[in-house]
């Protein structure tokens, strides 16, 4: 199990920005049984999205946002509407997010926070990862993820040490930040590298004792 926790909906609307159609895709997996993804959670959140004035254009479920066939499947039914769309506001952990942004050319926001990776997961069968750092930086990033394609989890840009696309770690990996270039500009977003995100909070790394002692935390504490 992924546990996932929502970001506070200023956080969403600010990161929307002047965005005005939004596609609403939740997972129906993990995130469902966190209530962050699920019919409820679309619901609340297209409510609050109408609220402050956004076009909600589609609410989406995929049974699990993790594996990029399901995503890829479900949404090619959904052409007209993505085209439509600024972005993608996607309710599931890390890993869906990212899923979402292999298959869609088009920008992605996190809806929620992977704060725990504790148990079985869902489907996950490629390269996505999340360490569940307690504050998705995906907005930001294009939905690739910084801390697990960046081999020293850099948050603000590359270290420069790359040579020729790799990585100065391990010259057979793709730079993490590389990549996350090549997608900002893909989806015209690179003014995401004027941005500076605060220096990242390793205690929200932690989950809570009270979630440790539940069944989304499925190991002995
Ligand atoms: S930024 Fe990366 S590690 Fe943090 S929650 Fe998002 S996908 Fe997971
Ligand atoms: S070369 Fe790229 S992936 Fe490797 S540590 Fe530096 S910024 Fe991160």
């Amino acid at each position: 199990m992924l546990f996932t926790q929502n970001k506070p909906t200023a956080e969403v609307l600010e990161s929307l920005g002047a965005e005005k159609n939004i596609f609403l895709l939740g997972c129906n997996g993990c995130a469902e049984a966190c209530e962050t993804g699920g019919e409820k959670a679309l619901s609340t959140i297209k409510a609050e999205l109408e609220k402050a004035g956004k076009n909600v254009t589609s609410t989406t479920l995929v049974d699990f946002l993790c594996n990029k066939v399901l995503v890829a499947t479900r949404l090619a039914r959904e052409t007209d509407n993505i085209k439509q769309t600024d972005s993608i506001l996607v309710l599931s952990c890390g890993v869906g997010v990212q899923a979402v942004s292999k298959v869609v050319d088009k920008v992605v926001h996190p809806a929620a926070n992977t704060v725990s990776l504790g148990g079985l997961q869902g489907l996950w069968p490629s390269d996505e990862r999340c360490q569940a750092c307690g504050d998705c930086a995906l907005d930001y990033t294009g939905g690739i993820c910084p801390i697990t394609f960046c081999a020293k989890s850099l948050l603000n840009g590359p270290c420069g040490g790359a040579q020729d696309g790799k990585c100065e770690v391990d010259s057979e990996k793709d730079c993490g930040w590389q990549l996350i270039y090549e997608r900002l500009e893909k989806v015209g977003r690179l003014e995401n590298f004027k941005k500076i995100r605060t220096p990242r909070d390793h205690s929200k790394m932690l989950p809570s004792s009270e979630l440790r002692k539940t069944s989304f935390y499925d190991i002995e504490v």
